[in-house]
């Protein structure tokens, strides 16, 4: 048992079970040293956890890395080693400024759903990829026919908003996106071969043909 100091979230010192003895970052035996602590209260399934940062006494590591420590019991001061991690970084996918402009919320979902898939998260992550596939298309509709834009964006089904592209390859993509973002939502999967993967490439590649239809028109009024 240690006695640990937590230096922010107004709580006094507590007893932990132990340092880590497996280093977050680089995965191999270490002691760590401790850098800093605070209380994060109620968090998850936990009455109380308290975050630890540490730094991997490895001369080939040396890096930070966090420990959750977990109260024991309702009362007391007693913790003990929940979990170890890193914080995270996910670099953005990115999408070309037509797709960005006509749906800027539909990167936003895609990223979401896109950081949810890397941290496992895989039960839920397709749903997230289907809603980004609703805004884009949605709003690529809705500044295709501006007047029409709100009824668009209430649309319910899928039929009526396929029955608006007029583009046989932005249809036939989106039709298929749609067909398995639905298998990602409900219980019952119809494309038992296919996955997350072709949902995403179905996405990209309805992306390209919507920017592909952008740029088009761009230089067609441009260069009249
Ligand atoms: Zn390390």
């Amino acid at each position: 048992m240690i006695s640990l100091e937590i230096n922010e979230g107004s709580r006094g010192s507590i007893t932990i079970n132990d340092f880590p003895d497996i280093c977050g970052r680089c995965g191999k035996p270490t002691s760590p040293i401790f850098k800093n602590s605070q209380n994060l209260g109620a968090l998850w399934d936990y009455d109380e956890i308290v975050e630890v940062v540490f730094k991997c006494s490895r001369n080939e590591c040396k890096r930070y890395f966090i420990a959750y420590y977990s109260k024991v019991g309702r009362h007391g001061d007693y913790f003990t080693l929940a979990q170890v991690g890193v914080p995270e970084y996910f670099k953005p996918i990115e999408f070309p400024n037509e797709i960005n402009m006509t749906s800027p919320k539909f990167r936003r979902i895609y990223n979401q759903a896109y950081i949810a898939e890397s941290m496992g998260l895989d039960e839920v992550c397709g749903g997230g990829y289907r809603k980004s596939l609703e805004y884009l298309v949605k709003d690529y509709l809705s500044v295709k026919y501006p007047e029409r834009a709100e009824e668009i964006k209430k649309y319910k089904t899928l039929a009526p908003v396929l029955a608006l592209i007029d583009d046989t390859n932005i249809k036939k993509c989106t039709e298929r996106a749609a067909w398995l973002g639905n298998d990602e939502v409900h219980y019952y999967r119809t494309w038992t071969d296919k996955d997350i993967s072709n949902l995403k490439e179905l996405i990209k590649l309805t992306t390209h043909w919507i920017e592909a239809e952008l740029l088009t028109q761009k230089y067609d009024k441009e260069m009249a």
